[in-house]
């Protein structure tokens, strides 16, 4: 959606974790370039523990224009988060950005 081609928050907020089984090396699409290992069979995007926080697939300036570098090939967390959720409207805090209105 529009709003989040705006934004970006959500990408430079929280740590995104996911199957190993979503990076290429494993079929999946995710490129492992952009993975850092956790444990187990879990997998980190690359930049989203660092402090602050920003994944290292996302490109441009939070609040006025990013893209997602893998967009096509990003992990499940990202294709399930919810614009206009609560976890939305708290990245959106973090960087200084109002809640998106109810209508989207
Ligand atoms: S924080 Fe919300 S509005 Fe911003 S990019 Fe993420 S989902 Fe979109
Ligand atoms: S992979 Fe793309 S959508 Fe997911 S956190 Fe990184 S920049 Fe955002």
């Amino acid at each position: 959606m529009s709003d989040c081609l705006r934004c970006g928050a959500c990408c430079a907020h929280f740590r995104v974790d996911f199957s190993v089984y979503e990076t290429a090396s494993y079929c999946g699409s995710v490129p492992d370039g952009l993975v850092v290992e956790v444990a187990g069979a879990t997998v980190r995007m690359r930049g989203t523990d660092h402090w602050p926080p920003r994944c290292a697939a996302l490109t441009g300036t939070i609040g006025e224009r990013v893209a997602c570098a893998i967009y096509e090939w990003r992990p499940s967390p990202c294709r399930e988060f919810e614009a206009g959720s609560d976890a939305c409207a708290r990245a959106r805090a973090r960087h200084g950005l109002p809640a998106l209105a109810a209508d989207g």
